[in-house]
């Protein structure tokens, strides 16, 4: 048989923001697409209307078009097998029902919510199924003309999966192996709800799968369920040519390890779940994104790869090219994938490494800009290059080199307690003239004048170099003093220094 297509897809339904692990299983589906040089598909599964939350749809293509993760079909990017919202499909969907109620895979049940409540009080662990189907109201027990008479009438009625009992059902998952269940405990699925003409969602996501010409569906644990139902659909259909392979992605677990990560878990420890910043149109509710708060989208993609997947060795700084390259279906682990919002921030950290001092500092400018600070760019991208090292967000970086735009207004009591020595007046006061004389205000010639002067008189370098610190810096932190008097400038390093000896006396 010839190699299929690779073709896989990403089909969310449209019930909220999209949450993180969401975002990990169109991760795994991008990078498996553009690996085998197939393509990756952007279906909205929207049959159950009472879930649909206007705005769902575009966050969520909002979300990848700033993580970088790009489809080559579906809602908003055309394709040739559309419509690829599902609640446009009303009649591809009505057609299957009729092809499955036609070999008889499929029946009419007309038992209403009340009778189906009764049940489930008179028999424990009720199950609409072969051992009880023939005791209920559908095409399989009434007369053929009570079912078309309750029909022409309008009854509401739903269609339900006809499941053979006692036949063991395989399942070959990718990451899992051959998992096998036996039919008997899968109920008689519904298809289909004649009250708002619609499919359930198994229905519609095997007639999507299989007329998409889907080669692998690639999903999170909580589908696995699902599968030998998807697998008995195929079948139904005589479909079994076309069945797509199947992988279950591990869960992400909560960061202390144990239990499915959610929401609250996020809300507890401060991190966010969802990418991007969301405001919820029903409850108001905002909650918070990895962009907005301050997470590089590289270092996002980054991260999430690495959640239910490693290369087979240390490495983990990896480029979404290289992630493309590497991936590998078959090393996805079984086990859930701790989610270690830690190790989020550290990435982010090594991210902003990566990135050249340019790249950072235009990250950086809105937010200096912000602060109303005017300030040249290749002074930033000085700072920049000297700070970024000690920072895991951008916006961290306002904190850390405030000082080298804004003087200090105040100065740290312990430091100077510590640092500000009986001498310590006098002294910044001499080298506040040395380096007013200074026709060269360059690092190196600063500090070739300043450590001479240090050794003609003898002082001690520790003690004036401190001194010298809380006089630009305003506390005891910083990088190289001579970093900082040379971005500063002579005339905004002199006038600091007299100033805190004014002061500090
Ligand atoms: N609509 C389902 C979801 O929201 C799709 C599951 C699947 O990939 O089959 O995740």
């Amino acid at each position: 048989m010839a190699e299929r297509k690779v073709r896989v897809r990403f089909a969310p339904s449209p019930t909220g923001a999209l949450h993180i692990g969401g975002v990990r299983t169109a991760l795994y589906n991008y990078l498996f697409a553009r690996q085998h040089g197939g393509d990756l598909i952007f279906r909205i599964e929207d049959t159950d209307s009472h879930r649909f939350v206007p705005g769902a749809e575009e966050y969520i293509l909002e979300s990848f078009r700033w993580l970088g993760i790009t489809f080559d079909e579906g809602v908003s990017f055309g394709g040739e097998h559309g419509p690829y919202r599902q609640s446009e499909r009303r009649d591809i969907y009505k057609k299957y029902v009729q092809v499955l109620l036609d070999n008889g895979k499929a029946y009419i049940a007309f038992d209403t919510p009340e009778e189906l409540e009764a049940k489930r009080k008179e028999i424990a662990n009720f199950q609409y199924d072969a051992s009880t189907r023939g005791a209920m109201r559908n095409s399989l027990t009434l007369p053929k003309e009570e079912v078309e008479r309750l029909m022409a009438e309008g009854k509401q009625y739903v269609v339900r999966f006809k499941i053979e009992p006692n036949e063991e059902v395989h399942v070959n998952d990718i990451i899992r192996g051959d998992v096998v269940v036996n039919s008997s405990i899968l109920d008689d699925k519904v298809l289909y709800k004649s009250a708002d003409e619609l499919p359930t969602y198994h229905l519609a996501n095997i007639v999507d799968d299989h007329l998409m010409e889907v080669s692998h569906v690639i999903r999170g644990e909580e589908w696995l369920p699902s599968a030998p139902l998807h697998v008995l659909l195929y079948r139904a259909f005589g479909w079994e040519d076309s069945m797509p392979q199947f992988a279950h992605l591990p869960l992400l677990l909560k960061p202390e390890g144990n239990g499915k990560l959610s929401k609250r878990d996020g809300d507890r420890l401060g991190f966010p779940v969802f990418p991007l910043e969301w405001h919820d149109p029903k409850t108001g509710e905002v909650s918070s994104g990895y962009r907005e708060s301050g997470y590089l989208p590289e270092a996002v993609i980054n991260f999430l790869a690495l959640l239910g997947w490693n290369p087979g060795n240390d490495q983990e700084i990896m480029s979404m090219d290289e992630l493309v390259r590497l991936f590998d279906l078959h090393r996805c682990s079984k086990a859930g994938a701790r989610f270690d919002f830690e190790k989020g921030k550290w990435f982010n950290h090594e991210y902003i490494l990566l990135k050249s001092d340019e790249d950072v500092a235009k990250l950086f400018l809105p937010i200096v800009k912000e602060q109303g600070i005017d300030v040249p760019m290749d002074t930033l991208v000085k700072v920049v290059g000297m700070m970024k090292s000690r920072v895991n967000f951008v916006k961290e970086l306002w904190d850390t080199c405030k000082f080298f735009f804004v003087a200090p207004d105040s100065y740290d009591e312990k430091t100077v307690k510590k640092r500000w020595k009986e001498d310590s007046a006098q002294c910044m006061a001499a080298l506040a003239d040395l380096l007013e004389s200074l026709d060269d205000f360059s690092l190196e010639h600063q500090e070739e004048v300043v450590m001479k002067w240090i050794a003609d008189n003898g002082y001690h370098t520790g003690n004036i170099m401190n001194a010298f610190r809380l006089t630009l810096v305003g506390e005891g932190k910083g990088p190289q003093m001579f970093d900082i008097s040379s971005v500063l400038g002579q005339e905004e390093t002199i006038r600091r220094m007299r100033r805190a000896i004014e002061v500090l006396k």
